[in-house]
């Protein structure tokens, strides 16, 4: 901690050795804390831009905005806010909607909010969580803010590695994560393969499929891992309305998974986790499949723009499967030149994310946006790369 009490003298005049950060664990001490993508405000203030001019395409947002479904619940339950949520009807509404019992769903603060239930109920020191190289960030953050060990398997072309993370399962091991697609990669896998890890998978680890992606995977991609409930208890799916429903801001999430593997996941979950805005519009926007399936067309449609783009400029990209693409920057001078060309895109007003947190420093991750902003984007990265030029 900067600015150090040591020393200092407490209220009794005695001397106070305590350094507060000291009063936490180490391994909560050791936790490097997740960076999201820059927002709008801060970088118009930072460099004197107008806001409206940005744009970003940093945090795999809808670029589409909230169907207007989920915005007229929104104002309509206005009134209601002085009331506690009570997630009952959009337990009951995602249940119809999958076929799926009330009692194997439980609904999250966004899904991020499942991936800490998970490793708080099932995480601790001693124990450990398998997980990916270049996988989704959260996972090593909730494994490590419960003490235990992150076994991270190498990827194989940036994608997991399914035969290998079996392998890497230790006695000790609570927890498999895998996202389907994953982020940063854009990798997706195969259904077959994913069954066959489940079917090999020991009992006493649970498998977290993260599938907050889904519904940007053609639907012949789409792994059937609701039905695979009835076969896996240790399966738990998670599932998200912040990417093709547009809702990120409203943090709204769900996981599946086995009636005692829930009932564990909400003795840790918090009572009203999930709000009464966020519940309505989750609800409409549930039942607005035009909306999602908009969303569904313009992605593919961002997709061929910017990878047609990358392709004009002779860049390399991550084939992708999810509504954002990793970009491979060519080094200049030998070295890597993501950071910079990132920072020159920032002082054009384009927001992407660098990923080298993620062991990926050469790469950048760019979500697709509307037609015009993918074009600024591309206009802005041709005068970035231009920039680096010998
Ligand atoms: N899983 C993956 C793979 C993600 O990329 C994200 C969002 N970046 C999440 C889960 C969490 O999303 P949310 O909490 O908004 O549902």
């Amino acid at each position: 901690m900067s600015g150090k009490p040591t020393g200092v003298q407490n209220d009794t005049g005695a001397a106070d050795p305590l350094d507060p950060c000291e009063l936490a664990p180490s391994y909560i001490r050791a936790i490097a804390p997740y960076q999201p993508g820059k927002p709008i405000t801060e970088l118009a203030r930072e460099f004197g831009l107008d806001e409206r001019k940005i744009v970003k395409l940093a945090s795999n947002e809808n670029p589409s905005g909230l169907s207007p479904r989920a915005r007229a619940a929104i104002e309509a339950a206005l009134p209601e806010l002085a009331r506690y949520p009570d997630g009952y009807d959009l337990t009951r509404a995602v249940s119809d909607r999958l076929s799926v019992a009330m009692d194997r769903i439980v609904l999250g603060n966004g899904s991020n909010d499942l991936l800490e239930m998970v490793a708080g109920a099932f995480l601790a020191p001693g124990r450990a969580a398998v997980f990916a190289q270049h996988a989704f960030a959260v996972y090593p953050l909730a494994t490590q803010a419960r003490g235990a060990q992150s076994i991270v398997v190498p990827a194989k072309a940036y994608g997991h590695d399914l035969a290998g993370m079996l392998a890497a399962i230790t006695p000790d091991t609570r927890v498999v994560f895998i996202a389907n697609p994953n982020n940063p990669t854009g990798t997706m896998l195969p259904a077959d393969e994913v069954e066959a890890f489940l079917r090999r998978a020991p009992r006493g680890v649970l498998v977290v499929l993260d599938e907050a992606y889904n519904e940007y995977l053609e639907p012949p991609l789409r792994c059937p891992s609701v039905a695979w409930l009835a076969k896996y208890p240790n399966l738990v799916v998670l599932r998200t309305f912040s990417k093709a429903y547009g809702l990120a801001g409203l943090r709204v999430g769900y996981g599946l998974c086995h009636p005692d593997v829930a009932a564990m996941l909400n003795r840790v979950r918090q009572p009203f986790n999930v709000n009464n805005l966020a519940l309505v519009a989750a609800m409409a926007a549930l039942e607005d499949e035009a909306f999602v399936e908009r969303s569904y067309q313009l992605n593919v449609a961002g997709l061929k723009q910017l990878t047609a783009g990358f392709e004009r400029l002779g860049l390399a990209w991550i084939p992708t499967f999810a509504n954002f693409v990793s970009v491979e920057i060519p080094r200049e001078g030998g070295k890597s030149a993501a950071g910079a060309v990132y920072q020159r895109l920032l002082r054009q007003g384009v927001i992407v994310r660098p990923v080298a947190g993620y062991g990926m420093p050469d790469h950048l991750r760019v979500t697709t946006g509307l037609r015009e902003e993918n074009e600024q984007f591309l206009a802005a990265l041709e005068r970035a790369l231009g920039e680096g030029a010998p």
